[in-house]
């Protein structure tokens, strides 16, 4: 039976579900999910990141994160983090960058935390010849030091989005309409986790939380705080998510996300405020966007660099990178950057308090 159709004759039997636990099933489903089945990065697949779009953004995240390390007094061992690592490319350019930084690969034990055996498979293809291990979640790293970058993983983690009715609540649900998967309301009742969003939202708008976000930051955030280190988490959204940001991608187009669950990418705007309430009792940086934060660790310089080896439609397809990375139209502000570090420390470079 199909995901959709496994989807169907549940809601018919229980009832609707939430937004979250469709999301789940979408993407995490153990045969049909969307992750577990396929590499859905680059040209082929259904979308782009950061560091498929140039070798410039993972060499600059690297060389924020070596330099951590090195300003922290370059303990050893430590633990090398990836969360949600896609082709592992992302790691492969921080490798690279690090390489000549004394004594950083000798200490990092690079660790990788990916949910889909499709993706581990290309991860080991990208990263052979380094020695790397996969653990299960956040909360099973080591209790070492921890330097530990996350890009467009958080955006990927299920949400449940609520309609403000009156001083409560409505939670959108996915049910059936004509046996057609549907989006519905379920009856307004209070929501304590959303006390502080009555103070900034009206009758009839829409927020987003993520269940599933606050303790992995927190896990993140006790060891960087007990045993040192750095996080640096990369993603589209911003302070407070307001309106609705669920959205379904398939072949790099906007696709309607009930019509093929498993098929399409499903991804929701990360409320950064929400993370910053789990760091305790590490610190955050401000929320950064993506082009300020690249443009602070020199990508300028780098794009020139590079630009000077090549010509023609290289070049071309160089520059448009340098720009789509780092505009204000293209993803320069949408993506922000967030950073949380040890109270005794400064923040990442690129980043500020
Ligand atoms: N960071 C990569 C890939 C981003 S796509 C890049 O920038 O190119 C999201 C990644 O997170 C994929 O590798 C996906 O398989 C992984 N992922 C999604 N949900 C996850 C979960 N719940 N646990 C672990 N990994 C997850």
């Amino acid at each position: 039976m199909s995901l959709k159709d496994g989807l169907i004759a549940r809601v018919a039997t229980h009832g609707p579900i939430t937004v979250a636990d469709y999301m789940a099933e979408a993407l995490l489903h153990p045969v049909h999910g969307y992750y577990t089945t396929r590499n859905p990065l680059g040209a082929a697949g259904d979308f782009t990141t950061a560091p498929e779009i140039s070798q410039m953004f993972g060499e600059l995240v690297g060389l924020s994160l070596a330099q951590s390390w090195l300003d922290q007094g370059a303990p050893a061992p430590f633990t090398l983090a990836e969360l949600g690592p896609g082709r592992g490319t992302l790691m492969a350019d921080i490798l690279r960058a690090t390489a000549r930084v004394p004594g950083f690969h000798a200490a990092a034990r690079i660790t990788l935390i990916e949910v889909s055996p499709a993706l581990r498979n290309v991860q080991r293809r990208t990263l052979e010849g380094f020695d790397i291990a996969y653990v299960d979640g956040a909360d099973h790293l080591p209790d070492v030091p921890l330097w530990l970058i996350a890009n467009e993983f958080f955006d990927a983690l299920p949400v449940r989005q609520f309609q403000r009715d009156g001083a409560g609540w409505r939670e959108r649900c996915v049910g059936l309409s004509n046996d057609v998967l549907s989006f519905g309301l379920s009856p307004a009742g209070p929501q304590a986790m959303l006390a502080h969003r009555l103070e900034d939202t009206e009758d009839g708008q829409l927020v987003e939380i993520c269940p599933s976000a606050a303790p992995i930051i927190s896990a993140i955030g006790t060891r960087i705080e007990a045993h040192g280190g750095a996080a640096l988490i990369i993603d589209y959204g911003d302070w407070r998510s307001l309106g609705e940001t669920l959205q379904a991608v398939q072949n790099h187009a906007s696709a309607d996300p009930l019509a093929q669950p498993g098929q399409a990418d499903l991804t929701a705007h990360v409320d950064f405020e929400t993370l910053t309430q789990a760091a305790t009792p590490a610190v955050f940086s401000r929320v950064t966007p993506q082009g300020v934060f690249l443009e602070r660790l020199g990508i300028t310089a780098r794009a020139q660099a590079l630009a000077a080896k090549l010509d023609g439609s290289a070049l071309d397809a160089h520059i448009a990178a340098h720009r789509r990375l780092t505009h204000p139209d293209e993803m320069g502000n949408l993506f922000k950057v967030l950073g949380l570090f040890p109270t005794t420390a400064a923040p990442p470079p690129g980043l500020e308090r």
